[in-house]
């Protein structure tokens, strides 16, 4: 097999995906074309939101074709160009997919700055994933002093970066994650106020003792049997910012099909904001949210965690485990060649 490898989906999963989804194969590199670059990655981030490029289920994107290379963004290095942006030896990140090297438009790139941060930074606390954080709780959940937020998926980059946003904004900051070592890295490695484990036996109850005022801001990563034992501890006029819904991208475990009149009654009842949003919708102001945020990565006061695996070979599993919780903090793929 020759070095330059990429992974291509192979077929569409039913339910979770499986490893024989994916194909990992060597490829020929076209030369750059007037205006392309061409690229080594250096790191690819794994993300939820690929569960639903591998659906050909109506969506805001396009999914990834069959045959075709899976998406997803890196951080690469310039080893040719024809684009007059761009030399030889340059930092970029761009949407090179899965693969270890990639000739594409140079206008597609960016120039990665994370102040001084370590590169891995620019794919989750300084990229995507924490301007995805500081955009839905500025912009939509809107937390005041004294008021009480909660987000779900709080060891992984969004949800550890809202929790502390909203301690920043002098509120409550109170997350929930799977098992004891998450729980205990939410609370006392990025210093959450409380902190509930979604696998405990009775999860409404240990958010009644975490948030014995109500909860004002609920960030929804995640739904299933979360959103259930959040829904009635949402105060009046509380906020929704619906980030994702990682439980239901398998398509399994949809839970009580009495979820929507319950939601629906406790918006009217409640005078609830629930506001959906995908990240590009506040790209502009992605300059603002590295100006507030990167100070604070590079200064240690704002904490991130990474879960970096091995090789190009090793994303699908990884990818894989990170829908059911395998991974401990941002999950990125070091790529060797
Ligand atoms: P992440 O936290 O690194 O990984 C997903 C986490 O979800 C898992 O580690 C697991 O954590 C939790 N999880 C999985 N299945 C669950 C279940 N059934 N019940 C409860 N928790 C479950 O992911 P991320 O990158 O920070 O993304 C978090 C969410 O934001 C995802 O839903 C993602 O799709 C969404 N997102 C949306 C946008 C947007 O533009 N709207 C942009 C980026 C991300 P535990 O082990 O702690 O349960």
């Amino acid at each position: 097999m020759t070095s330059i490898r990429r992974v291509v989906l192979a077929s569409r999963p039913a339910g979770q995906p499986k490893p024989e989804n994916f194909r990992i194969e060597g490829f020929e590199l076209p030369e750059a074309a007037e205006g392309e670059v061409t690229v080594q990655s250096l790191y690819l981030s794994l993300d939820p939101y690929m569960r639903g490029r591998m659906s050909d289920a109506k969506s805001y994107a396009a999914p990834v074709p069959v045959d075709g290379v899976m998406e997803g963004e890196t951080v690469s290095e310039v080893v040719k160009s024809r684009h007059t942006g761009f030399a030889p030896g340059d930092i970029v990140r761009g949407r090179t997919g899965w693969s270890t090297h990639a000739v594409v438009r140079g206008e597609t790139l960016r120039r990665v700055e994370t102040y001084g941060a370590p590169l891995t930074t620019a794919l989750g606390v300084l990229g995507m994933p924490g301007s995805t954080a500081w955009s839905g709780l500025k912009f939509i959940g809107q937390p005041k002093q004294g008021e009480t937020v909660v987000v779900a998926a709080a060891s992984g980059p969004v949800g550890s970066l809202v929790g502390q946003l909203a301690k920043l904004a002098g509120a409550r900051a109170v997350g929930i994650a799977g098992g004891p070592d998450k729980c205990s890295f939410v609370k006392d490695g990025l210093g959450f106020d409380a902190v509930v484990d979604h696998r405990s036996k009775d999860l409404g109850s240990d958010l009644d003792i975490a948030c014995p005022n109500g909860i004002d801001v609920y960030f929804e990563n995640v739904g299933g049997h979360v959103w259930d034992a959040v829904l009635p501890r949402l105060n009046q006029f509380a906020r929704v910012p619906v980030c994702g819904l990682v439980a239901h991208y398998n398509g399994t475990g949809s839970g009580a099909s009495d979820r929507l009149p319950a939601t629906m009654s406790a918006i009217l009842r409640r005078s609830l904001l629930v506001r959906g949003f995908i990240q590009t919708e506040f790209a502009s102001h992605f300059e603002e949210f590295l100006e507030e945020v990167a100070p604070r990565v590079v200064s240690g006061d704002i904490k991130y965690r990474e879960d970096i695996v091995d090789g190009l070979e090793n994303a699908p599993e990884a990818f894989i485990g990170m829908l059911t919780g395998g991974n401990f903090g941002k999950l990125i793929v070091k790529l060797s060649i």
